[in-house]
């Protein structure tokens, strides 16, 4: 048990570590001021560094394959993913003698240069003797089914199918979902990958598992998006409408965003779309994907009561998500919410006066509140005497009106479309909903003016 306990505790504070401080060896091969330039180093002109894990300590055999795969590398500074969910022409490598782990990825050589250029890479660094821990997922790739690189591909390329399978793979590697989905779904769906057509699907397709009766609702469902439709009238292969649309729902579509069954949660629509901007959305909703937010900030005053303030959970402290700084101008606060296509926010930046009180602002936290109210989806200003008046009034909490409507936005996924549950069924131009390529929306702050 010990051996187990402290192989956890290892791994924890590895996860720690690599999510804190990886960094990416930063050396330009174009450089030729320098003298330690690629040719010097006992590296092919055109070689570049790898990106670097930085796991310090590793111990012999401690980390499995499998674990490194998902390990996280970053590059400039800048956290890339996980290492299975990075472009292809990728490599990962050991050098064995220091336990440290390289990768390249994105690169148009081949795999085969890239391992080379690890081989040189160890050799030149620190005289060592290199593994090879994969090569475009040959070897990262788990569970059965036949490789294919061009399916592994297919999913990185689409942000949602990604996001699908990490959600729910079903135990299938990702090229076999990729290619199953491909198959059955994507190519009339009109999605593409080189190397992936018609004949890579063979002349029948598998369906990840059979019901014997499903709901008439997943039949709607199938109907309710043309995509959908146009899949299962190509290659439904006559099977009940019901049952292809609930293997799909329970596959891909609910970890795509799409809805289906669905029961509304009670609640006043009206007033979410009104404040939640849903008619410049093509009546879509817009929220951070998880209802557990990070704010940080560099002034551990503006914490002072956040938690609970609004009904969903803030993790303070943590980087990722709404950062509150300092800032001037003719405003108490002001907020900037980063909003995507896809109907999720995935960033905020709040600015609170430093003069704030010595201005006309009212309590502080309550300026702090009403600005992490437009972050989590709240971006109108009311006129209820409230919080969220765009005069911040002396309240120090949000009301229940408010409160009433980030719940009912938050239980609902992502880029929900509300239109049917609106009186008055019309859409006003703005931007438009993209499920399949999220685009970051034009910014827009929201303030809140200093009081006459
Ligand atoms: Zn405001």
């Amino acid at each position: 048990m010990y051996g187990l306990e402290m192989k956890v505790s290892m791994i924890k504070r590895i996860g720690l570590i690599v999510s804190l401080c990886l960094t990416a060896l930063l050396i330009s091969s174009c450089s030729d001021s320098g003298t330690e330039s690629g040719v010097e180093a006992g590296l092919a002109k055109e070689q570049v560094p790898p990106s670097e894990a930085s796991i310090p300590n590793a111990g012999n055999g401690v980390y499995s394959r499998s674990a490194m795969c998902v390990t996280s590398f970053s590059k400039n500074g800048v956290n890339a993913g996980r290492y299975i969910d990075l472009k292809l022409h990728k490599v990962m490598a050991k050098c064995d003698s220091v336990n440290r782990y390289y990768a390249y990825w994105g690169y148009t050589q081949s795999t085969a240069t890239l391992s080379q250029w690890m081989k040189s890479w160890c050799t030149s660094q620190h005289g060592s003797t290199t593994t090879i821990i994969d090569a475009d997922e040959q070897q990262c790739s788990s569970g059965s089914g036949t490789y294919n690189v061009a399916a592994v591909g297919y999913v990185n390329k689409y942000g949602d199918l990604l996001a699908a399978y990490n959600a729910n793979s079903g135990g299938q590697s990702k090229s076999a979902w990729g290619k199953t989905h491909y198959c059955n779904f994507g190519r009339n769906e009109g999605r593409t990958f080189t190397g992936l057509s018609a004949s890579s699907c063979g002349s029948t397709t598998t369906t990840a598992t059979t019901t014997s009766s499903a709901k008439s609702c997943y039949g709607d469902y199938v109907r309710k998006y043309p995509d959908l439709l146009a899949a299962y009238n190509a290659l439904g292969g006559g099977q009940n409408i019901n049952v292809w649309g609930k293997n799909h729902y329970n596959n891909y579509g609910q970890s795509e965003g799409r809805s289906a069954c669905t029961t509304w949660p009670s609640g006043d629509y009206s007033y979410l779309c009104a404040y939640n901007e849903c008619r410049s959305f093509s009546n879509r909703t817009r929220r951070w994907r998880s209802s557990s937010v990070n704010i940080i900030s560099t002034h551990s005053t503006y914490y002072n009561g956040l938690r609970g303030s609004w009904p969903v959970n803030f993790n303070l402290g943590s980087s990722g998500g709404i950062t509150i700084e300092q800032g001037y101008g003719n405003w108490c606060g002001a907020a900037l919410p980063l909003r995507y296509s896809d109907g999720t926010i995935r960033g905020c930046r709040i600015k609170i006066n430093y003069l704030h009180d010595y201005l006309n602002c009212g309590v502080l936290k309550a300026t702090v509140i009403h600005e992490v109210g437009h972050c989590i989806g709240f971006f109108g200003h009311t006129a209820d005497g409230g919080l969220m008046d765009a005069k911040a009034n002396n309240a120090t909490g949000a009301n229940a009106t408010t409160r009433n409507m980030i719940s009912l936005l938050y239980s609902l996924p992502p880029g929900t479309d509300i239109g049917s549950r609106l009186r008055g069924y019309s859409r006003i131009s703005g931007h438009k909903y993209s499920r399949t390529n999220p685009q970051k929306l034009p910014p827009k702050w929201y303030y809140t003016a200093i009081k006459d």
